[in-house]
C-alpha cells in the first residue's frame, strides 16, 4: 500500500458484502480499494454457499474469484491482501487505514465489511473435521444437505431448545435438544419435547464420533452416547480484533455486540459505514443479506457525495 495513497472509499474485508459494495461503487466510478485479510474467511470450510440466486452451490473461494473477475472488468477497484490493524477518523477529513504491515492509506469513507467470529468450543474432539458439514450453524444454509437424517439442537436457551421437536420438520423428523447440565427449567422442557416425539438430554459435549466428518456418535462428558448424525450447533460470535478497536478507541456503538448502523448502513462515527455479518444477529446473516447490506451502504456513500 502506497503511504499517500487515496481512495474515494476504503472497504474492509472481500466477502459477499464487501465485493458487492466493491461492485456498485466501481458502477458509479468511484475510487475504491477492498482490503481483505489473507486469513480464511468464517465460511471457509464450507462446501457451498446456497441460496445466491445464479450462484447456488458455489464455493466462498468460487464466489470471491468471480467478483474478482467482474470487478476487474472495470479496473477501478483495487485489491490489498493484508490485515487492517487501524482506522482513525480524522473529523471532517476521512480516515487514515493502517494495515499490519505498517502501510496506510486515506479514503473519505470506509465500509466495514469484515464478518464476525465464530468461537468454536474448546476441547471438543471432532469439531473441526465435522464444522460445515454434519455439524451446522444455520438449518437455512446447511440444512438440505442434512436432510433425512438424525439432529439434535445443542443451545442452551430453553425457548430455542424448545422448538427442537417442530421447527427441523423440512429437513428432518428426528430432532433432539442437548443442553448443559445446569439449564434452567429443564424438567418442564424435557417433558414437553418427549410429547411431541423428541427429547431432552443434558451433559457437556467431549467428542463427536465421524468418518470424514460425517457425524455418527455424539459423546458426552458422562460417557453417555448419543447415535446423531448431524448437530445444528450455532456458535457465539464476537467482532474482529479492528472492531473491537474502534469501539475502544473510538467509540464505534454496538447493540448485543453487533455494530449499530442507520438506514444507510452508517455506524454511529460519520463517514464510517457497516454492512454484513457484523451488523446482524445470527438471524439476519446470510450471504444475501450481505449483498443487500453491501449495495445499501454504496448506495448511501454515493448518494451523500451528491449533495
Ligand atoms: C460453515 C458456514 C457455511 C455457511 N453457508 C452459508 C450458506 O450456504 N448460505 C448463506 O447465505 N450463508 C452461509 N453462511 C454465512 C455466510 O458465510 C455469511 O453470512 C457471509 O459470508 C457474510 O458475509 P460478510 O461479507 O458479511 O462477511 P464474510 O464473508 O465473513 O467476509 C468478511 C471478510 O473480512 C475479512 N476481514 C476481517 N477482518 C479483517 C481485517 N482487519 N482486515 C482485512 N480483512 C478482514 C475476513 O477475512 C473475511 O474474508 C455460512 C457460514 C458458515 C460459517
Amino acid at each position: 500500500m502506497n503511504p499517500t495513497a487515496q481512495y474515494d472509499t476504503v472497504i474492509i474485508g472481500g466477502g459477499p458484502a464487501g465485493l458487492t459494495a466493491a461492485l456498485t461503487l466501481t458502477r458509479y466510478r468511484h475510487r475504491t480499494l477492498v482490503i481483505e485479510s489473507p486469513a480464511p474467511p468464517r465460511n471457509a470450510a464450507s462446501r457451498g454457499v446456497h441460496g445466491l440466486i445464479g450462484l447456488e452451490g458455489a464455493t466462498p473461494d468460487e464466489l470471491r474469484t468471480r467478483a474478482w473477475e467482474e470487478l476487474d472488468r472495470y479496473g477501478l477497484a483495487q485489491r490489498l491482501d493484508v490485515t487492517v490493524s487501524e482506522i482513525t477518523p480524522m473529523p471532517g477529513d476521512g480516515f487514515t487505514v493502517r494495515a499490519d504491515d505498517g502501510t496506510t492509506a486515506w479514503a473519505r469513507n470506509v465500509i466495514l465489511a469484515t464478518g464476525v467470529i465464530d468461537q468454536h468450543p474448546d476441547g471438543v474432539e471432532g469439531f473441526s473435521a465435522c464444522w460445515g458439514r454434519t455439524v451446522i450453524h444455520c438449518p437455512f444454509c446447511i440444512g438440505e444437505e442434512n436432510a433425512d437424517r438424525t439432529w439434535a439442537l445443542v443451545a442452551d436457551d430453553p425457548r430455542y431448545l424448545g422448538m427442537a421437536a417442530t421447527a427441523f420438520r423440512p429437513w428432518t423428523g428426528d430432532t433432539i435438544a442437548i443442553a448443559p447440565p445446569s439449564l434452567p427449567g429443564a424438567d418442564a422442557l424435557r417433558r414437553s419435547l418427549r410429547e411431541q416425539g423428541s427429547d431432552l438430554v443434558q451433559g457437556e459435549i467431549t467428542r463427536l464420533h465421524h468418518t470424514n466428518g460425517d457425524l455418527h456418535t455424539v459423546e458426552l462428558a458422562d460417557g453417555t452416547r448419543l447415535e446423531r448424525q448431524t448437530l445444528l450447533w450455532p456458535q457465539p460470535q464476537r467482532q474482529v480484533p479492528l472492531v473491537e478497536r474502534l469501539v475502544k478507541d473510538h467509540g464505534l456503538a454496538l447493540s448485543d455486540g453487533y455494530v449499530t448502523v442507520d438506514d444507510g448502513r452508517q455506524t454511529s462515527i460519520p463517514g464510517l459505514y457497516a454492512a454484513g455479518d457484523l451488523t446482524g444477529q445470527a438471524w439476519e446473516q446470510g450471504a444475501v443479506p450481505a449483498v443487500t447490506a453491501g449495495s445499501a451502504a454504496a448506495d448511501a456513500i454515493h448518494f451523500a457525495t451528491l449533495h
